[in-house]
């Protein structure tokens, strides 16, 4: 079952019951008829539900109990197609534990030169409602996504499907499971974090899994397991070496692997080429495979970027591109005013942002001491993007999104066996990295194509986690100032 179809959202319309029961009638009726047209546009990656009218406080705190005790509501939309007083919003949006949208919209879209008259302007006044709806949404600091424009319109539709994206990530962030195949490389600080302060904050279950129990699952894999899985490879990518026993050891791995997130529900998992004791590669093709099926990784044992990972991978399912990548910044290339940033890792880059079929191949691993790896060759496609980065800083955590655009790599780099995406960073590479070490963002990054940065905006608010955007329009000087305020704000919190 893909994860958007396991989601709908629920519609709701503000309004009361000055109006009578005729325009009561119509209302539903025009909710209805709203929602099944959008649903028919092909903009919404999952199903809006007309789920009735808000009219008493009672009827709404019941609609909004209902919304947080289904699983398969991700998400509350409201629209005010008459005036709908506030107050009897109140005791339901306490209530709420589901992201909310407020759609601000109207039935119409023009207004009608000869028929409107006073009737007309009673029934539609989603100009009047609107604003008292967004009032109590401001007086209550309601986190939540105002979408504006007419209903039938696709950027309008697309915008309230991004929404819905950002929403079905905060749903997958809550279940989350991360299996942890050994610990954070040592001595590195950044990868490090408060796994009960995300498991409170961001829903996710981190759990450590003895790299000897993943040995054990990998001996039990049979030869038809990894003859099977061989065969998924060569048809995914080609085979570019002549040591097909590193490439079968891969495949057991993968096996093993994913036997073992299957049977804990996991989504994520990290490792490091500290701790592979029993096993004779780290694995490369096999995570990288893995990520091209929807599972978080993060190496050196960074398990914030291995769930940040299939978080953004989730949002992005069934997008036109779905490049979702574990990435690191390796080296610049800094020719003035040229200047653009490698990125690779020393395995595990997930082929999705691959802009041709990637090639196995065989090379050694200068660290980890271990034989030689299997691992996906590639470039990554050109295109706008963005880099994401989750850090701990020490009793909140800060989420730092980097505006970038990708390039065909101005190199060949035929020595260097790994995959590679090249990158200019926002606002230019110079500037970009002052404010990114300002931020404190980390060398390793989820990258996409796919996941806008208003997608993770709009995440991050449904989180309730600090959010800093590298844009092509921000300053050191600003940024610096945005952090200090953040800081003393967050304090307050
Ligand atoms: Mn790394």
């Amino acid at each position: 079952m893909s994860i958007m179809s396991k989601y709908e959202f629920w519609f709701v319309v503000g309004s009361q019951f000055l109006y009578g029961p005729e325009v009561v009638e119509t209302i539903n009726g025009r909710a209805a008829e709203m929602c099944e047209k959008m649903n028919a546009s092909g903009n919404l990656p999952c199903k809006i539900v007309y789920k009735g009218m808000g009219v008493t406080s009672d009827g709404i705190a019941k609609l909004m109990k209902a919304a947080n005790n289904d699983d398969a509501c991700a998400g509350v939309i409201t629209w005010c197609h008459t005036f709908s007083p506030s107050k009897m919003w109140i005791h339901g949006f306490n209530l709420l534990q589901k992201p909310y949208c407020h759609f601000a919209t109207q039935y119409n879209r023009n207004i009608p030169n000869e028929e409107i008259d006073m009737d007309f302007m009673n029934l539609n006044q989603a100009a009047h409602g609107d604003r008292e709806h967004g009032f109590i949404g401001a007086r209550m600091r309601l986190p939540r996504k105002i979408v504006a424009g007419y209903w039938e319109d696709a950027p309008v539709q697309k915008e309230l499907g991004d929404w819905m994206r950002s929403a079905v990530g905060y749903a997958f962030s809550q279940s989350l499971i991360v299996v942890r195949f050994g610990d954070n490389m040592r001595d590195v600080a950044v990868t490090e974090g408060d796994k009960v302060e995300t498991e409170i904050k961001l829903g996710w279950q981190v759990d450590y899994w003895p790299v000897g129990h993943l040995v054990e699952v990998m001996d039990s894999v049979t030869d038809a397991e990894v003859d099977a899985k061989m065969a998924e490879y060569q048809a995914r990518y080609d085979m570019a070496t002549d040591n097909i026993e590193a490439v079968r050891y891969q495949a057991l791995e993968e096996v093993a692997m994913r036997k073992i997130l299957d049977r804990e529900g996991a989504k994520a998992f990290i490792n490091t080429f500290q701790d592979l004791y029993g096993m004779k590669q780290l694995p490369g093709l096999a995570s990288q495979n893995m990520m091209a099926d929807g599972y978080g990784y993060g190496g050196e044992g960074d398990w914030k970027v291995s769930a940040m990972t299939a978080i953004m991978k989730a949002m992005a399912e069934g997008m036109d591109d779905t490049g979702v990548a574990f990435m690191e910044d390796y080296t610049y290339d800094l020719e003035p005013g040229k200047e653009v940033s490698l990125g690779a890792h020393m395995l595990e880059v997930c082929p999705s942002v691959a802009a041709a079929k990637p090639r196995i191949e065989v090379h050694p691993l200068g660290i980890g001491d271990r034989e030689d790896p299997a691992r996906l060759v590639f470039e990554g496609k050109p295109g706008k993007g963005i880099v994401v980065s989750l850090i701990d800083m020490g009793g909140r955590l800060r989420m730092i999104i980097q505006d970038i655009e990708c390039i065909k790599p101005i190199y060949e780099m035929p020595n260097l066996p790994v995959a590679r995406v090249m990158w200019k960073a926002m606002p230019d590479l110079l500037t970009g990295l002052k404010c990114w070490i300002t931020c404190g963002g980390a060398h390793h990054t989820v990258l996409s194509t796919a996941v806008t940065a208003q997608m993770m905006i709009d995440w991050a608010e449904m989180m309730q986690i600090e959010c800093v955007h590298i844009t092509k329009d921000t300053t050191v000087e600003g940024l610096k100032q945005e952090l200090f305020l953040n800081d003393l704000a967050w304090k307050l919190k």
